[in-house]
C-alpha cells in the first residue's frame, strides 16, 4: 500500500513541477546577453531571436491631400491599400516589422514623414504612390533615390530639410536596385531607377525610396492596378527587394 501511496505522490509532484520545468526550458539563461558572452553564444542567442529589422511603409498623401484624382479615384486611398498589403508581407518573413507612417486617411506633411521614420528606428524607408502622366505611353513602375536630377518645388509652408549625405544617398541607391531587380523578378515592368528630389527621400540616416507604382492616367494600366492579385504581386516584389537589401547590411548596422 505505501509503495503506491508514494508512486501517487510522485506523480502528482511531477505534474506540478511540470509547467515549472518547461517555463524554464524556454527562458533565455540570464547572463547570455551579456555584452561580455561568448562569441559562439552570443551566435547561437542571435539564431533564437534574430534581430529586428524596422521598415517604414509611407502612404503619399492623405486627408486633404488627395493626390491624383482619377475617375473618381484618389491616389491617397490606391496607396493606402498598397502600403497595408506591403507591411503584411514585410513581416511574413520573421524579424521584420513594419510601421506606417500615416495609419489612416490623415495628412502629414513631408518632412514629419521622415521624422517618423527616424523615431521608430527605421532602417528602410519606402514611401508609395502612383504617377498620373498624360502624355506618357509609360506603363510600370519606377523607383526613385534621392538626388537633385529632377527638381521638386517645395510647397508653401513645408519645413526644408537638408539633402542627405553623399554616403546615404548611396545606401538608398542600392535599396533601389534590389527592389527594381525583385520587380522584374516578379514579371512587374520598371524603368531603370532614377533620382529625385522628393522630401521624403531626404533622411540623413535611412535608405529611402520613392515608388510610382504605376500610372493611373493610362486606362490600361489602371485596371491592372487595380486588380488585387496585381496589388499582391507589386506588394510582395516590393518586399523581396527590401528584404534582399537589409540582409546583406553587415551584422552591426541591423541592430
Ligand atoms: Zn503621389
Amino acid at each position: 500500500m505505501s509503495r503506491i501511496r508514494l508512486a501517487a505522490f510522485l506523480f502528482a509532484l511531477l505534474c506540478a513541477a511540470l509547467p515549472l520545468l518547461l517555463f524554464a526550458a524556454e527562458m533565455p539563461s540570464s547572463n547570455s546577453a551579456a555584452p561580455g558572452a561568448p562569441i559562439a553564444r552570443r551566435g547561437a542567442e542571435e539564431a533564437r531571436f534574430p534581430p529586428i529589422h524596422v521598415v517604414v511603409v509611407d502612404p503619399g498623401h492623405g486627408g486633404k491631400d488627395l493626390g491624383a484624382l482619377i475617375g473618381g479615384r484618389e491616389e491617397k486611398a490606391l496607396v493606402f491599400n498598397l502600403a497595408l498589403r506591403l507591411q503584411e508581407q514585410l513581416e511574413r518573413a520573421r524579424g521584420f516589422w513594419a510601421r506606417l507612417t500615416r495609419n489612416g486617411d490623415v495628412y502629414l506633411p513631408l518632412a514629419e514623414r521622415v521624422d517618423r521614420a527616424q523615431a521608430v528606428g527605421g532602417k528602410a524607408l519606402v514611401s508609395l504612390h502612383f504617377d498620373d502622366v498624360r502624355r506618357s505611353r509609360w506603363r510600370g513602375v519606377k523607383v526613385y533615390y534621392y538626388g537633385r536630377f529632377r527638381r521638386i518645388k517645395p510647397r508653401p509652408g513645408e519645413r526644408v530639410l537638408p539633402d542627405p549625405p553623399q554616403a546615404q544617398i548611396a545606401e538608398s541607391r542600392k535599396l533601389a536596385l534590389r527592389i527594381h531587380e525583385a520587380l522584374r523578378l516578379n514579371g512587374i515592368p520598371a524603368a531603370a531607377v532614377d533620382r529625385g528630389a522628393f522630401v521624403v527621400l531626404k533622411s540623413p540616416a535611412i535608405p529611402s525610396v520613392l515608388i510610382e507604382a504605376g500610372n493611373l492616367r493610362d486606362p490600361l494600366e489602371r485596371s491592372r492596378l487595380e486588380a488585387p492579385a496585381h496589388q499582391e504581386t507589386l506588394a510582395r516584389a516590393i518586399a523581396q527587394g527590401v528584404q534582399s537589401y537589409l540582409a546583406e547590411l553587415p551584422a552591426i548596422a541591423k541592430r
